[in-house]
């Protein structure tokens, strides 16, 4: 676990980059955090990091948008599923159990039973010291993405 503190929109667009600069296919990445904390600007900033050219946007009507960069970008976001089925039948768990390219979720937090035993978490909180402040904590759950968060806590850190 660490954590990174952003103060404006900008740092959250440069830590982004970061990331997505050690970001490897094959994962998955939860973005934690209430509305308006900074996730889908962290994504966006992501995706162009990774490549791709067109618009990102909330995918929060249509459930899930996929963008084409140096890798595929499964960009989920959870806020309007009511019901567990619906999640099957956006074919959730073949993205998620076994995933190519890159799948960032955007409130995991709604179906916690849902997720996969292995991914990266990201929690943002907005700090409250001022209006744009933000933390940033970086986590994991299961065994596979350890070794990624220590490396990426480096990089991040040595880099801000
Ligand atoms: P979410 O997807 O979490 O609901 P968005 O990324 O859509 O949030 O919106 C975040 C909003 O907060 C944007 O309008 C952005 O400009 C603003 N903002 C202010 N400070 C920050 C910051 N430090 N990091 C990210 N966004 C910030
Ligand atoms: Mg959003």
């Amino acid at each position: 676990m660490f954590t990174c503190m952003t103060s404006s929109p900008e740092e959250t667009v440069h830590l982004a980059e970061l990331v997505g600069q050690k970001i490897r296919e094959g994962t998955v990445l939860c973005l934690e955090g209430d509305l308006g904390a900074g996730k889908t600007l962290f994504v966006q900033s992501l995706a162009h990091t990774l490549g791709v050219e067109g618009e990102v946007t909330s995918p929060t009507f249509n459930l899930m948008n996929v963008y084409e960069g140096i890798c595929r970008i499964y960009h989920f976001d959870l806020y309007r599923l009511e019901t567990e089925e619906e999640l099957e039948d956006i074919g959730f768990y073949e993205y998620t159990e076994e995933p190519e390219g890159i799948v960032v979720i955007e409130w995991p937090d709604k179906f916690p039973e849902s997720l996969p035993e292995d991914y990266v978490k990201i929690s943002i909180e907005r700090t409250g010291e001022t209006e744009n402040s933000r933390r940033f904590m970086f986590s994991c759950a299961g065994e596979k993405y350890q070794e990624f968060i220590k490396e990426l806590e480096t990089f991040v850190h040595t880099s801000h």
